[in-house]
């Protein structure tokens, strides 16, 4: 058994985590949240006060940590006793919190693949760039470290690996596809830190395909999904976390990652590429000051946490898996739908930040009993999905399955 949790980072998703843990607390334990910025901590303590989220009395405290610092993460971590660390700090901390980790032997979960602020877009895998290089080290030391466990990548890299033990013999393509039909009111604004959102999007666009990575430009590859509740909408698409592991697990598949965009995003993205708006790099202003433009960008659009008063609508992330079952082709879409109202009710968040909270939640909960902590580095797809399925089911993340015409739980898929 291993209790108490530090989350660190304050944002949107940690949002959700704190009052998710708050829920699980007879499971979890002792609960800490650790930010740059402690008020965003105790805000967020606040809230989970404010809706009642804890399931039983215990502890929920905030402290300020500089998380690019790994002797602060480990001192942090050894003075609090924690046993279980959920990072969803920006992606820039995920090596030094490991780190951390690594030294304590605090389990470690993530939701975003690592990322050095001065450089978009390395070479694929991109998780070889960073994270699987502490493998070995994860392993000597007992470590259990789970890679990307949000909604996408995280969700998703359990789908297709449920879809592909499942339903098939052999698979031959996994396309991801990530489609938000909400409506949160504003001129403009991404669902989560801007920042990020535009990094993912101004690089090459990495798939893997006929055992290669290809290169496309963003927007360059588009077609329309029509999918179970948000119906037909447009995805193009776009590089992501989940594509390269997913590649190294199933190399025999073709692995795409889609995202839906309207042509008002796209508008405002390429006007903001063309001027160099989205640049990581720094420029220097007529009176010397230097500034890095996509920081500036994200300082005056609106923070996502903002967005989920007045967000409506709904999301649905899925993959569409391909493959052959007893000499026959046949396909299988493995999804969950979310609605960002629901998300606002019971947490205070929308629905990008909440179905990217709840995973590592249960993720921790299934470390906590054993399930999980399997004392090395994995990715989702390494794990059996099954109890976390099972899990989810119970605390606000459903899994649905469509084979052909027919719509069901995940469970009732297999029965
Ligand atoms: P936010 O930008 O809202 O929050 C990031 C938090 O990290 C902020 O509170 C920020 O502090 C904190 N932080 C940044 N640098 C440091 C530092 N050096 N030390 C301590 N804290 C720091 O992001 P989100 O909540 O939207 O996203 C969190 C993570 O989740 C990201 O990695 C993102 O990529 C990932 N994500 C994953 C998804 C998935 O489905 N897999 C979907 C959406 C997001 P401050 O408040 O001071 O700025």
């Amino acid at each position: 058994m291993k209790r108490n949790v530090l989350i660190i980072g304050a944002g949107g998703v940690a949002q959700v985590v704190a009052h998710k843990t708050a829920q699980n607390n007879d499971v979890l334990g002792d609960l800490h949240i650790a930010s740059r910025t402690v008020s965003k901590c105790d805000s967020i303590i606040a809230s989970v006060h404010a809706k009642g989220a804890m399931k039983q009395s215990g502890v929920f405290e905030a402290h300020q940590l500089d998380a690019m610092d790994s002797d602060a993460v480990e001192a942090l971590i050894r003075k609090l006793g924690v046993q279980i660390v959920i990072n969803v700090g920006s992606p820039f901390v995920n090596m030094t919190v490991l780190e951390a980790c690594i030294r304590t032997g605090a389990s470690y979960i993530d939701t975003a693949i690592h990322e050095d602020p001065a450089k978009i877009c390395e070479t694929p895998p991109w998780y070889g760039n960073y994270e699987w290089k502490r493998r070995e080290d994860c392993a000597a030391a007992g470590v259990t470290a789970i890679l990307g466990a949000g909604f996408d990548p995280g969700m998703v890299n359990a789908f297709a690996r449920f879809a592909i033990e499942e339903f098939m013999d052999e698979v031959k393509s996994i396309d991801i596809v990530d489609i938000n039909a909400g409506d949160h009111g504003k001129y403009f604004s991404t669902n989560f830190d801007p920042e990020i959102n535009f990094r993912e999007f101004t690089g090459t666009v990495y798939s893997w395909q006929q055992g290669a990575w290809q290169e496309n430009a963003m927007f360059e590859v588009g077609r329309e999904w029509d999918l179970p509740v948000v119906g037909k909408q447009t995805a193009y698409m776009s590089g992501h976390d989940e594509v390269h592991s997913l590649a190294a697990n199933y190399p025999q598949a073709d692995v795409r990652f889609w995202m839906g965009f309207g042509d008002h995003y796209i508008n405002v993205f390429t006007v903001l590429q063309n001027l160099g708006l989205l640049s990581e790099q720094p420029v220097t202003t007529a009176e010397g000051l230097e500034v890095v433009p996509l920081k500036v960008v994200k300082a005056v659009l609106p923070d996502p946490s903002t967005l989920a008063p007045n967000y409506t609508g709904k999301t649905c992330i899925g993959d569409l898996v391909k493959g052959i079952k007893e000499g026959q082709e046949t396909e299988v879409f493995v999804y969950n739908i979310s609605d960002h109202a629901e998300a606002y009710r019971e947490v205070g968040s929308q629905g990008i930040s909440y179905t990217a909270g709840v995973p590592p939640v249960a993720m921790a909960m299934l470390i906590a009993n054993g399930t999980y902590d399997l004392g090395t580095m994995l990715n989702v797809e390494e794990l059996d999905p099954k109890p976390l399925f099972a899990l989810l089911d119970t605390i606000g993340l459903p899994t649905r399955v469509k084979i052909k015409d027919t719509d069901m739980t995940w469970d009732q898929s297999i029965s």
